[in-house]
């Protein structure tokens, strides 16, 4: 079957393509193939629910651009859709004097981002918060705030059905290639063709690539856990540390849901089992220093062996990549072909930017 544009990949970026695409080519067959049985089960659905405000990247990347841009418009999809969302804030919070200059930095940053709101923590405010951490210096981000990913996603799929536009689950893309203007999509139960290709298959993405001939770029997957807590517990604003230096993820800290239920995590472990979502034994074990670190009054026993959610970073030419990478055929010449990589950390917030951002690179091409 020919179709004129194929999305591969069903998590938030790719469903929220497909979104933006149909505004724009309303007429145009299109559809969008999903491996698994549902949509968003792999980071889109396995991930803190945070909107990230833009405090923690570099001001010309696209991490910072789109993480703004998505944060607010999250907060009109979320009331176009009847999704729920909480601009609850976080605080970020220096546990002791040898922190406080990284802090220091870290706020800096965040305003020269463009980071609305910023302000550094009162005493009441401090007092507040010091029954429940350890703090020496803090400030709050009232720009932050939560999402249920998961109904997020139902929403989304269910706008996209409302639409008629074919949503395809159990639809695994095992190659793409390219024969002259045309691509050969071939998958888990049969074979298309397209003349826009939209490669939004998250960890996965850039093995699928190299069937086109493009090499430069490899996955490197950083898994992250989650313990929950069975006690009550702060969960009127989030609380987040100083993050670390090695920038694989920002520290343990906590998120909650639409519930309030608290959660701590995500640590970082190599995935050397590859992509799959086990959640060791002694994980309470190996993440209860970071959260005894900053958090107070937590036992072992009050914590919860949750789930885990694996962060798709690459390697560009051997290098870790440290920003998005959005690539249209101005950057590797495959005419018709577009594709999202490293969308990890803040790519749940960025996602609905991503999508216009894309959108707009294909229009470019298909006018
Ligand atoms: C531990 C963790 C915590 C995070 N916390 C936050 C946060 O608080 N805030 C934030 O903004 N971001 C956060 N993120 C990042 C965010 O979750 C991701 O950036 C975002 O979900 C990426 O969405 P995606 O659609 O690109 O990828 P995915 O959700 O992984 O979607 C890719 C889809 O492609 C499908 N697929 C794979 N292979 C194939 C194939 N061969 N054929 C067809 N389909 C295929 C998959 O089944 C999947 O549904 C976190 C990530 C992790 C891992």
């Amino acid at each position: 079957m020919h179709l004129p544009i194929i999305v591969g990949g069903g998590g938030l970026v790719g469903l929220l393509t497909m979104r933006e695409l149909h505004k724009l080519y309303p007429k145009k067959d299109k559809a969008l193939l999903e491996k698994g049985h549902y949509f968003g089960d792999l980071a889109s659905g396995r991930n803190s629910g945070v909107l990230h405000a833009g405090l923690y990247y570099p001001l010309d990347s696209l991490k910072r651009k789109y993480c703004l841009e998505g944060n607010l418009l999250w907060e009109s999809l979320a009331n176009e859709l009847g999704i729920s969302f909480k601009r609850c804030g976080k605080f970020l919070v220096a546990s002791s004097k040898e922190e406080v200059p990284a802090l220091v930095e870290l706020f800096d940053k965040a305003k020269a981002n463009g980071v609305q709101g910023l302000r550094w923590c009162s005493d009441t405010e401090k007092d507040e918060i010091s029954i429940y951490c350890f703090v020496e210096k803090a400030f709050f981000s009232p720009m932050s705030g939560i999402i249920s990913p998961s109904e997020a996603t139902t929403k989304i799929r269910d706008d996209l059905y409302k639409s008629d536009i074919p949503l395809m689950p159990d639809y695994s893309i095992e190659e793409v290639t390219k024969d002259g203007d045309k691509f050969i999509v071939r998958t888990s139960r049969e074979t298309f063709t397209c003349d826009i290709f939209v490669n939004a298959i998250g960890g996965f993405a850039p093995e699928l690539r190299k069937g086109l001939g493009l090499r430069d770029i490899e996955s490197f997957w950083v898994k992250g856990n989650y313990v929950k807590l069975n006690i009550p517990y702060y969960n009127k604003a989030l609380i987040y540390p100083v993050p670390p230096k090695d920038l694989l993820g920002l520290g343990v800290h906590t998120s909650f849901d639409m519930d309030g239920v608290i959660r701590f995590g995500p640590d970082t472990e190599d995935c050397e089992k590859g992509y799959e979502h086990s959640v060791s034994e002694d994980i309470i074990e190996k993440m209860y220093p970071s959260i005894s670190n900053l958090f107070k009054g937590i036992q072992k026993s009050d914590l919860k062996a949750d789930y885990c959610g694996i962060r798709s970073k690459i390697f560009l030419n051997g290098k870790l990549y440290p920003d998005f990478w959005l690539g249209d055929p101005t950057v590797h010449n495959v005419s018709g072909y577009y594709e999202f990589l490293g969308i990890e950390s803040p790519g749940l917030t960025a996602s609905p930017a991503l999508a216009k951002a894309m959108a707009e690179r294909i229009q470019l091409t298909l006018g």
